[in-house]
């Protein structure tokens, strides 16, 4: 797909998927499109969300694969269907839990993605400004682009999941995604790691 600088972006194709597929519409996808994390990862979310991930149980469903390999590639126990892949697989649970509390907060399994979404906006109650309700919410779109990256090496580069090195890494990158919102932002992945109030004591 191409800008209107004559570029290919990522941007412009999930615009125009957009306006293909939602004309009209005000579902949960126009959230899409006000984080503040890099294309890649509002891709990964936007994809998930209409079905359009290669999970194994979407390749079995147009007869890629033998219903026999639909596994999930972290368990080997149950299909890999977007919602287990991203959410409710043992170990990605985890992940999204340790995030969870990294922020003091609690929460129960969401159903899937939809559900996602509507819990994890709202579990930041209280008197939060903007940009730290902005990056809670990027810090969503980041743990679903970090999973699906996770998984994708795992099939395709036989690299196994570390998942206390992928949390770290989730830290760096969502400082660099921040910095890269606001210059100005100088905190680094282990700062934000150490204490989620660094967040909020920079944009009081
Ligand atoms: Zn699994």
């Amino acid at each position: 797909m191409w800008g209107k600088d004559g570029d290919y972006t990522v941007n412009s194709c999930m615009l125009a998927l957009e306006r293909i597929r939602y004309a009209g519409s005000t579902t949960y996808v126009t959230n899409v499109w006000k984080s503040i994390c890099p294309p890649k990862t509002e891709m990964t979310l936007w994809l998930a969300l209409n079905e359009g991930l290669c999970t194994r149980a979407f390749l079995v469903k147009r007869h890629v694969l033998s219903p026999q390999e639909d596994r999930c590639p972290f368990c080997e126990q149950h299909s890999e269907t977007v919602s287990h892949i991203l959410l409710h697989c043992q170990v990605v649970w985890k992940l999204w839990n340790k995030i969870v509390a990294w922020r003091g907060l609690s929460w129960v399994m969401p159903y899937g993605l939809d559900d996602l979404q509507c819990q994890w906006l709202g579990l930041l109650q209280g008197n939060h400004c903007k940009f730290e309700r902005s990056v809670w919410g990027g810090f969503m779109f980041s743990i679903i682009w970090t999973i699906w990256n996770a998984r994708n090496n795992l099939i395709f580069e036989d690299q196994k999941p570390i998942w206390e090195d992928i949390l770290w890494l989730l830290f760096y990158f969502a400082a660099g995604w921040i910095r890269n919102l606001n210059s100005s932002f100088w905190y680094t992945g282990a700062d934000l790691y150490r204490n989620h109030e660094c967040i909020s004591a920079w944009s009081a």
